[in-house]
């Protein structure tokens, strides 16, 4: 199984790792810093270059295959076996961590008026989106939460990544924040627990501290029916 080096350092920019297996362009690495595209987070890109010749490979799309990562690379010339320096677009992930964590702490903005459900989500590096099952929506209500968030940002509380038991993990309200998602299916869960404000079951890559997101801006809202009130934002 690939080992997921984001999961808990999602501030380093450079790795090494052995190419361990090869479909095509398609190449599965002993280990890796690559986010792969899941949980409503973009993918990284970047680069893998070939220690004994200084060839580099362009890492165009990152999927989770099963518990694999599996980095699209632009030419098909990488071999089993071969040792590689790993370089993610940090400006690109940087900007995904920020987005990822305001997205946090705008969900719980939203909960905390009421039974407010995530039915879906997309964080870009342009933009993210936010999907609710919100009754009362307009752009100004939207607004109060974004400032609401916003007075939470300057706080500058810290973010903290741990594991618990499943089992364990289960008995925190509101661990699951998605709509309609089972908990993952996987013995222990990686918990990303914002000080007093939020706590989910979550796989992403966040930042140590709110100050670094910035502000939220609201960039528009979207009517999409009756489970799906969209919120376009960006951390600026
Ligand atoms: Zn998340």
């Amino acid at each position: 199984m690939t080992e997921k080096l984001f999961l808990d350092n999602s501030y380093l920019k450079e790795f090494q790792a052995t190419v361990t297996n090869v479909q095509d362009k398609y190449i599965i690495l002993d280990r890796t810093l690559f986010y792969p595209k899941s949980g409503g987070q973009s993918n990284d890109i970047g680069t893998l270059t070939r220690i004994n010749d200084n060839k580099e490979f362009q890492v165009v799309f990152v999927a989770k295959i099963n518990d694999e990562v599996s980095h699209e690379i632009n030419e098909p010339e990488l071999n089993i076996g071969d040792k590689v320096i790993g370089r993610i677009n940090w400006e690109r992930r940087y900007k995904l961590m920020k987005l990822h964590t305001a997205a946090h702490i705008l969900d719980a903005v939203f909960q905390e008026d009421g039974e407010v459900l995530i039915t879906g989500n997309e964080l870009n590096e342009d933009k993210g989106r936010i999907d609710f099952n919100l009754k009362d929506f307009s752009k100004e209500k939207v607004q109060v939460y974004i400032d609401k968030a916003n007075e939470i940002i300057k706080k500058d509380l810290q973010i903290k990544n741990y594991y618990l038991k499943k089992e364990d993990a289960m008995k925190i309200p509101g661990i699951v924040k998605l709509a309609k998602a089972a908990p993952p299916d996987l013995p222990i869960l990686r918990i990303t627990e914002i000080s007093g404000i939020d706590i989910q079951a979550d796989a992403g890559t966040h930042v140590k501290s709110l100050k670094e997101i910035g502000n939220i801006i609201l960039l528009g809202i979207e009517n999409k029916g009756k489970d799906r009130k969209r919120v376009y934002f960006d951390v600026v």
